[in-house]
């Protein structure tokens, strides 16, 4: 067993979290997370509607009876997305723990609080884990520049993200970006978190509700197969590289008036979406993390959380004892 703030303060077995991931983030994938002593989160947009975020809560607590989270993405959308009515859904469904990434929480703070619900905020930099400490957050995830989705504009990556942020942090802090196995899980320790976050490494799981080409892509693709996006618009994005990911990233870069308008039928989320349901590898775009270089196969969640606790464990008792000594 290993034993951090995290897992004391939230109640969890293991300090390993599922964070949110559009599309992916289902009941089928976060209870298993949850059956597995691990914190999973629904992601709330993923729900069409927040009346069906309310059954999809309502769905995942009858998959499991062990703590669960939901996440609230506040980033630019194409379409505009009723985020009050989303964290009212969270609210009534009774779901008491919450990943809040993309914006300051401040707004939904009192909401949160005084309905018990314990807010991890997920953001890319020190300044923004210092300011959602002060509005009141129970935890951070600070999201390396190594991370799928978006990892922020200053580029950061977590040797130096993590030491940082802990210096200044005093709620716990979850690292999350390129996290994927037992070494990480001690690295992220060892650098002042206490414990991880997985998105991309989740995905590759038998569990996740994404087509097996998807899966599969994620364990023979390598470390350099992802592409930065949405860079020209501070809204920048880490995908998988595709064709239609390079092309995005051509158009940014190559057309000097370039506007979101002229990338926007390749990148909508829609399109994401049914890539990631059919398996056509060149429909759309799909977030990926650099951790795709350490991913070499398909086991069920419980199966990955266990190897990660077990092989961090024995990294810890052997092979860092021996050194220590
Ligand atoms: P969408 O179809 O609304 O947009 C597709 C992508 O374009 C998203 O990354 C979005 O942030 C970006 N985008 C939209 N309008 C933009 C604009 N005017 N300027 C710059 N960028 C713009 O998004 P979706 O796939 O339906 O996802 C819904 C939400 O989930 C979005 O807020 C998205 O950012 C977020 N998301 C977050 C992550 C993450 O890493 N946290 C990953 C995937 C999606």
């Amino acid at each position: 067993m290993i034993k951090t703030r995290f897992t004391e303060e939230f109640g969890i077995k293991h300090p390993i979290v599922q964070g949110g991931m559009q599309w992916v983030g289902r009941a089928e994938l976060v209870s298993a997370v949850a059956n597995a002593g691990a914190l999973g989160f629904i992601t709330a947009l993923t729900q069409p509607t927040p009346e069906d975020l309310a059954k999809e809560i309502k769905r995942c607590r009858e998959m499991t009876d062990q703590p669960f989270g939901v996440n609230l993405t506040i980033l630019p959308t194409v379409k505009p997305t009723p985020y009050d009515e989303y964290a009212r859904a969270i609210i009534d469904g009774g779901v008491k723990i919450v990943e809040t990434a993309g914006r300051n929480p401040e707004p939904y703070m009192p909401w949160f609080k005084e309905a018990g619900v314990k807010v991890i905020h997920k953001c890319t930099s020190v300044r923004h884990g210092v300011k959602a400490q002060q509005v009141g957050c129970d935890a951070v995830s600070m999201d390396g520049f190594e991370c799928a989705g978006h990892p922020g504009e200053d580029d950061v990556p977590n040797l130096v993200l993590l030491p940082a942020a802990a210096d200044q942090l005093t709620i716990p802090m979850i690292a999350s970006g390129g996290f994927g196995d037992g070494r990480g899980l001690v690295a992220a320790l060892a650098l002042g978190a206490e414990g991880i976050n997985m998105g991309t490494r989740f995905m590759a799981t038998k569990e996740a509700p994404v087509h097996e080409n998807v899966k599969r892509k994620l364990v023979d693709s390598n470390e350099r197969d992802t592409q930065l996006v949405y860079r020209k618009f501070r809204n920048t994005a880490r995908i998988y590289k595709n064709d239609i990911a390079k092309r995005v990233h051509e158009i940014e870069t190559t057309k000097a008036d370039a506007t979101f308008e002229d990338i926007k039928e390749l990148v909508v989320g829609v399109k994401g979406r049914s890539l990631l349901e059919t398996g056509e590898m060149e429909s759309g775009v799909w977030s990926a993390g650099t951790v795709m270089g350490i991913i070499k196969d398909i086991p069920t969640v419980k199966e990955l959380v266990e190897r990660i606790i077990h092989d961090a464990e024995e990294l810890i008792n052997q092979r860092l004892r021996r050194i220590a000594n």
